[in-house]
């Protein structure tokens, strides 16, 4: 039967195409009930269209968020508005395996949506669309370059050898500590401390040998200080520790424990040596002295030297 009805055609083709785009569609009433499901819907959910028909959303998909959806739908029913939310906010509504092959890092899908109002003749909002898009794609490289991100400012602040924070970076904390014990006056000590006799162990066993003490150092240091603190590798076999809201006394309590672990610890080389070794510590509490971080490192330094002279494996506090 050939009759020609133009807007009958247009329909038609409209269908046809929502039904095939590659953006999931589907529009609810305001019970959620089902109303229209198109093709992107029926692949990615296994669902069809004729089964989902008037079923509540909820009650097919319990994973997705209720409270949450109806909110929004609300508001944009209540407003006649319509509302997007990013994959950035929610990764998903609904919970479709991720198909991409060039993404198949990703498990799911990731998806933006839109929620849109739709009126009926009289103008009152009595049906919701909603748009779904797939941005897997997107979302996964986005994900990779933020995590190598991270990773790169991680790496130039730390220490290959140690993990520990490097020179530049600690420096840096040193500095910010400075000023804030100038705003606010808080007891704060700085810690530098050196491995004795360190070229022996490089002489009599090599540089590798001498790296794995080093690591010991570090993991001891870390293993010896708070949360709050911070410590760096100052150099070769040099390190520093910051230690907020704490005074020289207790400072040397934490540095002995430092001290006396490492005085008692035996370092089993991957290179089949057993090796013991000691640390010099020097302990500065700033004070209104220090004109700038620098001169505080100093201190702390010149107490370090004191140890060394004095005989090593000690701890000192510069006056
Ligand atoms: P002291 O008790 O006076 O500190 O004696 P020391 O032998 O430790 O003296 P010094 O600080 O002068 O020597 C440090 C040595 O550490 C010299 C250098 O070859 C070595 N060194 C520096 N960096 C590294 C490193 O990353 N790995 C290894 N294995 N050795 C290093
Ligand atoms: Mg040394
Ligand atoms: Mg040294």
């Amino acid at each position: 039967m050939a009759f020609q009805n133009p807007e009958a055609d247009a329909f038609h083709w409209l269908v046809d195409m929502l039904e095939s785009v590659e953006v999931g569609l589907v529009v609810l009433d305001l019970e959620f009930r089902v109303q229209a499901w198109n093709g992107f819907m029926e692949n990615h959910s296994g669902i069809t269209a004729s089964q989902i028909r008037d079923r509540v959303l909820f009650e097919v998909f319990p994973d997705i968020p209720q409270a949450w959806l109806t909110r929004k739908v609300d508001a944009v029913a209540m407003l006649n508005t319509r509302a997007f939310t990013s994959w950035e906010q929610r990764p998903y509504l609904f919970r479709f395996r991720n198909t991409r092959p060039i993404t198949g890092t990703e498990e799911y899908m990731f998806q933006n949506l839109t929620i849109s109002p739709l009126t009926d003749t009289n103008g009152a909002v009595d049906k919701i669309c909603l748009l779904i898009y797939d941005v897997t794609e997107f979302a996964s490289s986005k994900r990779a370059l933020e995590r190598a991100n991270e990773k790169l400012a991680k790496l130039s602040m730390t220490d290959r050898l140690t993990g520990m924070l490097n020179r530049g970076t600690w420096e840096n904390l040193v500095d910010a500590e400075y000023e804030r014990f100038r705003r606010y006056g808080h007891a704060t000590s700085l810690v530098m401390f050196d491995i004795d006799h360190f070229k022996k162990v490089n002489d009599t066993y090599g540089h590798l040998t001498g790296d794995e003490v080093i690591r010991h150092t570090a993991q001891t240091t870390r293993n010896g200080i708070r949360q709050s603190d911070s410590a760096g590798r100052y150099g070769g076999e040099e390190f520093g520790i910051i230690l907020p809201e704490t005074d020289a006394d207790n400072a040397l309590i934490i540095c002995e424990r430092i001290r006396d672990t490492i005085e008692k610890s035996t370092v089993a080389t991957s290179t089949g040596h057993n090796i013991q070794y000691t640390v010099s510590m020097g302990v500065a509490q700033l004070t209104e002295e220090p004109e700038n971080y620098m001169q505080w490192l100093q201190k702390a330094d010149e107490a370090l030297y004191k140890a060394k002279e004095g005989g090593r494996n000690k701890v000192v506090i510069g006056e």
